[in-house]
C-alpha cells in the first residue's frame, strides 16, 4: 500500500531525532509551565533546570483532574489573557467541566496535528467532509473543523443530531467523509434504514470515530453496514481535542504524535511505569501548547503502546484502542467489570442491533446488573422462543466472560435513549453512599 503523509519527514523521523525534538520541546514546555501560578507554586522546590532529558521528566509530579479544577478559572494560563483567542472545555462526563485556552499560535499547531490525522487516512483536498459532531465547547467540533480546512476540503459544519437533516447534506453535497461518534454513526445506520434512504444515493466512503470507547466489533460493524472505512480518533481537551493519536491506513493501533506529546503508560494504584506493551493508564505532556502547558497529566485512560514499529512506515508510538476510563470501572458484587467488556459480547452478536445499555440496581443487598439490548424487529413475533432464545444465549455468553449473572432485557430496534454528544451507556441507580 502507498501510504500518505502530510509532513513526512515529522511523522518517519528517527526515533533518536524524535526523542532529541522531545526534550528540546519539554524544556520549552518547563519554562512555560513556570509563568503559571500553578506550577509556579507546584514546581517550587524541584531543580527544573535539571530536566534535560526524557528520564528527568520522571522527576515532575503528575496533575490531575482534581488540580485543573483547583487552577480554575486562570490558573493554568502561561500568556496574558489578551493573548488567549479561544477556549475549550471537557465535556464534564466526569463531573465539573474543566478549560483550556489557546493562543493564535496554538490553534496552528493544533489543526497542523488535526490535518495530520485526516490525510494519513487517505483523504485529500477533493473530499466533501461533514462534520456530524457538536460545535461549541467541545473540541470535536472546531478542532476537526480547522484540521480539514488545512487539508483543503470542502467542509460542511454540519454539527451533530438531526439525522434526516445530515441525511439530506450528505446527497445534496455528496459527502465522502464524516466525523461522528461511533454511537451516532450507529444511529444513523438505523435511520437510514427507517427511513429508506438508499445506499447508493450517498457518496460516503470513509469515517473518523472518536470521543468515547468502541469495541473492534462497533467498528467492524459500521463499516459493513455502511459500506465504509473506519478510523479510531483519540483526544482530549486538556491536550487540545482530537490529533492527539489517529489510526493510520494499517489501522493498527493509533500514532500517538510524539513531536507534540510525550506519552507514559503508568500503573494507576502504584504510579510507577508498566513494563512495555502492558495497559495502563495514559499519562501525557503536552509539547505544542504555550497558553496552557500541562505536565504530565493523568488521563484515566487505560490502554498500552504497541512496541513494534508500523508498517505504514511512521516512527510515533502506537496505542492500543481505549479500553475505558479508570473512574468507568463498575464494582458489582465485588467484581470489577469495565463496560466495554459488555460491548464486546453484544456488538459481535448479528442478532442485535445498534444499541446497548447497562443499569445496575441495589437488590436487597446484592447488586443487580440489567443490560438492555436492541434487537431487530424479525426477531419479535408471536412465537417467544426464538426471543427466548436469544436472550439465555446473551446471558450465558456474558456470564462466561465477566462472571456476573446479569438480567438481559431485548427490546426493538430504535428503542433505547440516544444521546448527540457522547453516549450514556451506564445508569448506576444504587444509592450513592453505599
Ligand atoms: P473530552 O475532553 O470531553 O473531549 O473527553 C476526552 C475523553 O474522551 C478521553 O479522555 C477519553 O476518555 C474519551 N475518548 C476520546 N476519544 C476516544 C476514543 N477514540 N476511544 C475511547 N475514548 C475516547
Ligand atoms: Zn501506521
Amino acid at each position: 500500500m502507498e501510504y500518505q503523509y502530510w509532513n513526512k519527514h515529522r511523522e518517519t523521523m528517527p526515533r533518536e531525532e524524535l526523542k532529541r525534538l522531545q526534550v528540546e520541546r519539554l524544556t520549552w514546555t518547563v519554562a512555560n509551565a513556570l509563568k503559571t501560578p500553578f506550577y509556579a507554586e507546584r514546581l517550587k522546590k524541584i531543580p527544573v533546570d535539571s530536566i534535560q532529558s526524557l528520564d528527568d521528566l520522571r522527576r515532575l509530579p503528575f496533575t490531575t483532574k482534581h488540580d485543573l479544577r483547583e487552577g480554575f478559572p486562570y490558573g493554568f494560563l502561561s500568556i496574558p489573557q489578551d493573548n488567549v483567542v479561544r477556549l475549550h472545555a471537557s465535556s464534564g462526563t466526569t463531573g465539573t467541566p474543566t478549560t483550556v485556552y489557546f493562543s493564535r499560535e496554538d490553534l496552528g499547531r493544533w489543526s497542523q496535528l488535526v490535518a495530520r490525522c485526516i490525510f494519513g487516512t487517505g483523504c485529500t483536498k477533493s473530499d466533501v467532509f461533514q462534520n456530524m459532531i457538536s460545535y461549541g465547547l467541545f473540541t470535536g467540533g472546531l478542532g476537526f473543523h480547522a484540521g480539514a480546512e488545512e487539508v483543503g476540503m470542502l467542509v460542511i459544519p454540519s454539527g451533530a443530531g438531526n439525522t434526516t437533516r445530515q441525511f439530506r447534506l450528505m446527497q445534496d453535497f455528496g459527502t465522502t467523509v464524516v466525523h461522528a461518534t461511533p454511537s451516532f454513526l450507529l444511529h444513523v445506520e438505523s435511520k437510514m434504514q427507517e427511513e429508506a434512504i438508499a445506499r447508493d444515493s450517498i457518496r460516503l466512503r470513509k469515517a473518523f470515530a472518536g470521543a468515547e470507547p468502541y469495541s473492534e466489533d462497533t467498528r467492524q460493524r459500521i463499516q459493513d453496514l455502511l459500506h465504509i472505512d473506519v478510523y479510531n480518533s483519540y483526544g482530549l481537551s486538556e491536550m487540545n481535542g482530537p490529533g492527539v493519536a489517529f489510526e493510520c491506513q494499517a489501522k493498527q493501533g493509533l500514532h500517538l504524535w510524539e513531536d507534540a506529546y510525550i506519552g507514559e503508560i503508568i500503573n494507576p494504584d502504584t504510579l510507577e511505569p508498566v513494563p512495555d506493551g502492558e495497559i495502563g493508564e495514559l499519562v501525557l505532556t503536552c509539547l505544542c501548547r504555550e497558553a496552557n502547558p500541562l505536565l504530565r497529566y493523568r488521563t484515566r485512560d487505560l490502554t498500552a503502546f504497541y512496541c513494534e514499529p508500523c508498517v505504514c512506515g511512521r516512527t510515533h508510538r502506537r496505542l492500543h484502542r481505549i479500553k475505558g476510563r479508570t473512574d468507568d470501572m463498575l464494582i458489582i458484587n465485588g467484581v470489577n467489570l469495565f463496560p466495554s467488556q459488555i460491548e464486546e459480547v453484544v456488538m459481535a452478536m448479528p442478532e442485535v442491533a445498534n444499541n446497548y445499555s447497562i443499569a445496575i440496581e441495589k437488590e436487597g443487598a446484592l447488586d443487580r446488573l440489567t443490560v438492555h439490548i436492541e434487537v431487530h424487529a424479525h426477531i419479535f413475533r408471536d412465537d417467544t422462543r426464538p426471543l427466548n432464545a436469544l436472550r439465555e444465549k446473551i446471558r450465558k455468553t456474558l456470564q462466561a466472560l465477566i462472571t456476573i449473572n446479569p438480567r438481559v432485557e431485548l427490546h426493538e430496534s430504535g428503542s433505547l435513549a440516544v444521546s448527540e454528544g457522547k453516549a450514556k451507556r451506564v445508569y448506576d441507580n444504587r444509592p450513592k453512599d453505599v
